[in-house]
C-alpha cells in the first residue's frame, strides 16, 4: 500500500498537523488495533482551512469552466487507478469488507467526479426578452462550502459533496468523522496531484465542536451534512442563524414492501442487501421489510437460509462478506435495541449475538439478526438502528402497507417488489421518500438525485439537482430605454 496521510489535516495543498489539538486514535474494528494517531483542529488550523479555501475559490471561480473539468475528471481517473489502496485503507478505517470498499468507495466517487466534471463544462443561465430590455441570469458559486461527513462512507460522502461543490466553482472545508478520518486526506492528496489550486479541497479533523466551528465560521457560505437527525437539527440551526445553505442528509427507517407476486428470490435480495450490506450502517436501509401476509412464511424461511451463509470476518480477506460495525459503542447500541426487540415480544427469527471465536474476538462483530412478529409500535420498528437487524412485518392490503410505511417521521427512501406495473408505480407515487426502488434496492448511482424528505433531511446530491444546491442565480436587468420615473 502507498504511504499512509502523513499528519492530521490537509490544508493549503500540505498535511498539516498541530499537536496542540486533542489527541485521537483511527481503530480498525476487526482487530482493535490502533491503525492511526490524530489531532483535533484547533481554532488556528480551522482559521488556516478557511483562509485557504477562500482564497482558493476566487482562483477556482475564475478558470475556464472546461478547465476546472479537466481537473476534475483528473481526480476521477486517478482515484480509480489507486483503487486497490483507497479501498484497503478505506478497509481498514471502516473496517468494511475489501469485496465492498473495491466496488462501492472510492469508486464511486470517482463516478461522482467524473460526472460532474461533464456538468462544470455545461453551467449556463438564461437569456430573458423583455420588450426593450432584456435580463440574463448567472449561475454563480456560493464560496466555501463546509462538508461534515459521517463514518459508513467517508470517500464517497466526501466526494459526493465535493464533486458538484467543485463543479459550480466553490471550494471545500470537509471535516470527516473522527472514527474514519485516514481516506479523504488521501482524496485531499489526489486533488493537488491532478492540478486543482491549493486549498481548493482541505480536510480537518475533529469532534462535533469541530464541525460546528465550521459550520458557523463566517467564511461558510454552505454546510452540506451527512449524518443524524439530531445533529442535523443543530447543524441547520447553526447554519440558519448566519443564513447560510444547506443540505441535510439524515437518517431514515425506510420501508420496503413485498408484495405477494414478486419475484421471491430478488425481493429477499434486496432486503438482504438493504440490511446487511455495510454491516447495516446505510442511511437508506431498508429496516421495516413489509411482506404480504401469504408468503411470509416462505418469505422468512429463505431469508433465514440465505443469511446463515453470510461469511462473516476479516475485512481485508475478499471473501468476507460481513465485517465487524465500527465501534464498541455502535455495537452496544445496537445489542440494545436487540434486547428491546426481544423484550417488546418480536420472534427472533435468526441471529441476535456476537459471534465468538479467535477471529471475532477482538473485534466489534455481531450477527446478522432478523426479527418476526414485528409490530408497528416495538422500537426496532421505529427507531434507526444502524446494525445488521432486520424487521420483517406482515400485512393484507395496498393501502394498509402504504399507510404503516409511510408511519414514520422519517423520509428517506423506500423500496417495493411486485410484477404488477399499475401497481408498483402507484405505489411509488404514494410513499413519502425522496427515493423509491421498485424491484431494486440501495442503488445510487450519481446520475439520479438522492435525499430525504420529512426528517430525513432537505437538498439533494447527485443528478443534475445537486447543482442547484451549490449555486446561486444572479439576474441582470439590462434597461435599453429611456428610465421612467415619476419624478
Ligand atoms: P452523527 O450525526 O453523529 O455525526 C455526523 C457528523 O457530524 C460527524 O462528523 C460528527 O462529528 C459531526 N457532528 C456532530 N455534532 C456536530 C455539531 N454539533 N455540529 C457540526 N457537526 C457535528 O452521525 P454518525 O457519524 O453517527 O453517522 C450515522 C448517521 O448518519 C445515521 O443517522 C445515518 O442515517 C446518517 N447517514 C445519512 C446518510 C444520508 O445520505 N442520508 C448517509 C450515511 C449516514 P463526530 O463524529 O465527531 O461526532
Amino acid at each position: 500500500m502507498r504511504a499512509q496521510p502523513t499528519a492530521s489535516h490537509f490544508v493549503d495543498g500540505v498535511y498539516l498537523e498541530d499537536t496542540a489539538g486533542e489527541p485521537f486514535d483511527s481503530i480498525h474494528a476487526a482487530t482493535g488495533e490502533v491503525i492511526a494517531r490524530l489531532h483535533a483542529a484547533t481554532p488556528a488550523v480551522i482559521e488556516a482551512a478557511m483562509i485557504a479555501a477562500e482564497r482558493a475559490q476566487k482562483e477556482w471561480a475564475s478558470w475556464m469552466p472546461v478547465e476546472r473539468s479537466r481537473v476534475l475528471r483528473r481526480v476521477a481517473d486517478l482515484m480509480r487507478e489507486r483503487n486497490q489502496e483507497l479501498s484497503e485503507l478505506e478497509t481498514l478505517d471502516t473496517a468494511k469488507p475489501i469485496q465492498e470498499t473495491l466496488v462501492a468507495d472510492a469508486t464511486s466517487g470517482a463516478d461522482a467526479l467524473e460526472w460532474f466534471a461533464s456538468q462544470a463544462a455545461s453551467i449556463a443561465g438564461e437569456a430573458v426578452p423583455l420588450g426593450t430590455d432584456f435580463a440574463y441570469t448567472v449561475r454563480e458559486p456560493l464560496g466555501v462550502c463546509v462538508g461534515i461527513g459521517a463514518w459508513n462512507y467517508p470517500t464517497q460522502i466526501a466526494c459526493w459533496k465535493a464533486a458538484p461543490a467543485l463543479a459550480c466553482g466553490n471550494a471545500m472545508v470537509f471535516k470527516p468523522s473522527e472514527l474514519t478520518p485516514l481516506s479523504t486526506l488521501k482524496v485531499a492528496e489526489i486533488f493537488m496531484e491532478a492540478g486543482a489550486p491549493a486549498g481548493l479541497f482541505n480536510v480537518v479533523q475533529g469532534f462535533g465542536a469541530v464541525g460546528a466551528a465550521l459550520a458557523e465560521h463566517p467564511t461558510t457560505a454552505k454546510v452540506s451534512l451527512t449524518g443524524s437527525v439530531p445533529t442535523g437539527g443543530k447543524v441547520y440551526t447553526t447554519a440558519a442563524a448566519g443564513m447560510r445553505h444547506v443540505t441535510m442528509e439524515l437518517g431514515g427507517k425506510s420501508p420496503m414492501i413485498v408484495f405477494d407476486d414478486a419475484d421471491i428470490e430478488d425481493a429477499i435480495g434486496g432486503a438482504m442487501l438493504g440490511n446487511f450490506y455495510s454491516t447495516g450502517q446505510i442511511c437508506s436501509n431498508g429496516t421495516r421489510v413489509f411482506v404480504q401476509a401469504r408468503i411470509k412464511d416462505r418469505f422468512l424461511e429463505r431469508l433465514i437460509e440465505r443469511t446463515r451463509a453470510i461469511r462473516i470476518g476479516d475485512p481485508l480477506d475478499p471473501e468476507t462478506q460481513m465485517g465487524p460495525l465500527i465501534s464498541q459503542a455502535q455495537r452496544e447500541k445496537v445489542l440494545g435495541y436487540i434486547e428491546a426487540g426481544k423484550r417488546e415480544g418480536a420472534t427472533l427469527a435468526y441471529g441476535g449475538g456476537v459471534p465468538t471465536g479467535a477471529v471475532y474476538d477482538d473485534g466489534t462483530f455481531i450477527e446478522p439478526t432478523i426479527f418476526s412478529d414485528v409490530t408497528d409500535t416495538m422500537t426496532i420498528a421505529k427507531e434507526e438502528i444502524f446494525g445488521p437487524v432486520l424487521s420483517l412485518l406482515t400485512f393484507e392490503s395496498e393501502d394498509e402497507a402504504v399507510a404503516r410505511a409511510n408511519g414514520t417521521p422519517f423520509g428517506l427512501a423506500a423500496g417495493l417488489f411486485t410484477r404488477d406495473l399499475a401497481r408498483a408505480h402507484r405505489v411509488a407515487g404514494s410513499l413519502q421518500a425522496g427515493i423509491c426502488w421498485i424491484n431494486t434496492y440501495n442503488l445510487t448511482p450519481v446520475e439520479i438525485p438522492f435525499g430525504g424528505v420529512k426528517q430525513s433531511g432537505l437538498g439533494r446530491e447527485n443528478g443534475r439537482a445537486a447543482m442547484e444546491f451549490y449555486s446561486q442565480l444572479k439576474t441582470v436587468h439590462v434597461g435599453l430605454g429611456p428610465v421612467e420615473s415619476p419624478y
